[in-house]
């Protein structure tokens, strides 16, 4: 690739960070300067694998050619103009990502965070204008072991003590119940139910899949209680799982869609609520806003990935290849590997306790050239870029086997 833009070595780069960059992170000790496609590489030049793909932000890899000349274009022509301002890329993103996804109308955010403080807001209003909940009594069910985002009222509703000690007074509205569990969903939602808030598969609690006919008796729930189902999609979503929307694997649309990370190409932040114009049109001037939301830039790669998915390819290899992904990782059954749960070229693989914690085996494969992320103890995730080749593949599937024994 091309030549250094810093002179500072990796060690040197890390220790500077120490006393200035909040520690609210934990990161491996790599430092990237460069990628491309499913390859980083650190200001030494050393190359990696990246089977994380920012948590599904990069589903296109790093610098997808198509996304990154989109953005160019539109850099050198207009980035922003806040919603004061019509821009001219707005329509054609909100258009082409509801029909992308089968529904109307869009409410362009930036953060997932802000998708989902937005999803909230959306159903509250709803349930006092159109259901007819009495003022400030609105509920929203969510699953345990969920994860939304960071916001005080998002973690309100967490069950991650981490997430929480020390952040509260926390937002009321939210019953918690057990994930993957119909009967305790349907005891916890009444007539102040506003909306069922849910991740199809929940990816930070370790890709945890819930049991075929889950979301299909979700969506079949909500509706007969007269509540909105809200899918955070966002990490799920925009072809992870095989599909454009982990939830079409049960043929469900839900009423509320939360979408993120990937929609932004790996380039900027874009996140968006999608629903029916008779939940979304609650909204009027005034009432919620952002002043980057729908912002040409973001919008212009919206559209641009929004035409990746378009082609079904990333779908198409996300299914083809997690076959690969789960292949592999049977095999490691019992070498180190107690456990996996995988849908498309996603994995949350739990490792043998006696092997190594999920940050140990996270360190081993760093120094076998592969970047992944522990989540929750001894479960690391598995989330290359939908680009990936079966070879490369095949070749972070021989590293972990190598680590692990
Ligand atoms: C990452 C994530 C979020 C939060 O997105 P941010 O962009 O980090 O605010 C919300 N929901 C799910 C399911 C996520 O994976």
């Amino acid at each position: 690739m091309t030549a250094p833009v810093t002179t500072r070595s990796s060690a040197d780069l890390i220790r500077a960070e120490e006393p200035v960059v909040a520690h609210n992170y934990h990161p491996l000790p790599v430092v990237v300067a460069r990628a491309e496609g499913t390859w980083v590489e650190d200001v030494e030049g050393r190359r990696y694998l990246d089977m994380l793909a920012g948590y599904s932000a990069l589903n296109f890899g790093h610098r997808h050619p198509a996304l990154i000349e989109v953005a160019h274009r539109q850099l050198d022509r207009l980035t922003l103009t806040s919603r004061a301002f019509h821009n001219d890329r707005l329509a054609e993103f909100a258009e082409r990502l509801a029909a992308l996804t089968g529904l109307d109308m869009v409410l362009p955010m930036n953060t997932g965070a802000e998708a989902v403080e937005s999803g909230i807001k959306v159903a509250r209003k709803w349930a006092y204008e159109v259901k007819g909940v009495p003022a400030d009594r609105a509920t929203i069910v969510v699953a345990a072991e969920n994860f939304h985002g960071r916001t005080t009222t998002i973690v309100s509703f967490s069950t991650d003590e981490s997430a929480r000690q020390g952040f509260g007074p926390f937002t009321p509205g939210f019953r918690i119940v057990p994930y993957n569990d119909l009967a305790a969903l349907e005891a916890a939602v009444d007539e102040t139910t506003a909306a069922v808030l849910l991740e199809p598969i929940q990816g930070e609690a370790g890709v945890v899949i819930p049991d075929e006919g889950y979301l299909a008796g979700v969506r079949e729930l909500t509706r007969r209680k007269g509540c909105l189902f809200i899918a955070d999609e966002i990490q799920s979503g925009l072809g992870r799982t095989g599909r454009t929307l982990a939830v079409e694997h049960e043929g469900v649309v839900p009423d509320v869609l939360l979408l993120g990370k990937a929609l932004g190409g790996g380039i900027v932040p874009v996140s968006a609520v999608v629903a029916r114009r008779d939940v979304l049109g609650v909204l009027r001037p005034g009432e919620h806003g952002s002043t980057f939301g729908g912002n040409p830039l973001s919008a212009a790669v919206g559209t641009a990935v929004v035409d990746l998915l378009e082609t079904g390819e990333f779908q198409r290899r996300a299914a083809e290849l997690g076959v690969v992904l789960r292949g592999g990782l049977s095999a490691l059954l019992g070498k180190g590997v107690v456990g996996f749960r995988a849908r498309g070229l996603w994995a949350g693989v739990d490792i043998d306790p006696a092997v190594g914690t999920g940050r140990e085996i996270s360190q081993r494969l760093l120094r076998e050239g592969i970047l992944v992320k522990d989540t929750h103890g001894s479960t690391i995730r598995l989330a290359p870029p939908l680009t990936i080749t079966s070879e490369e593949l095949e070749g972070a599937l021989g590293a972990l086997e190598r680590v692990l024994t």
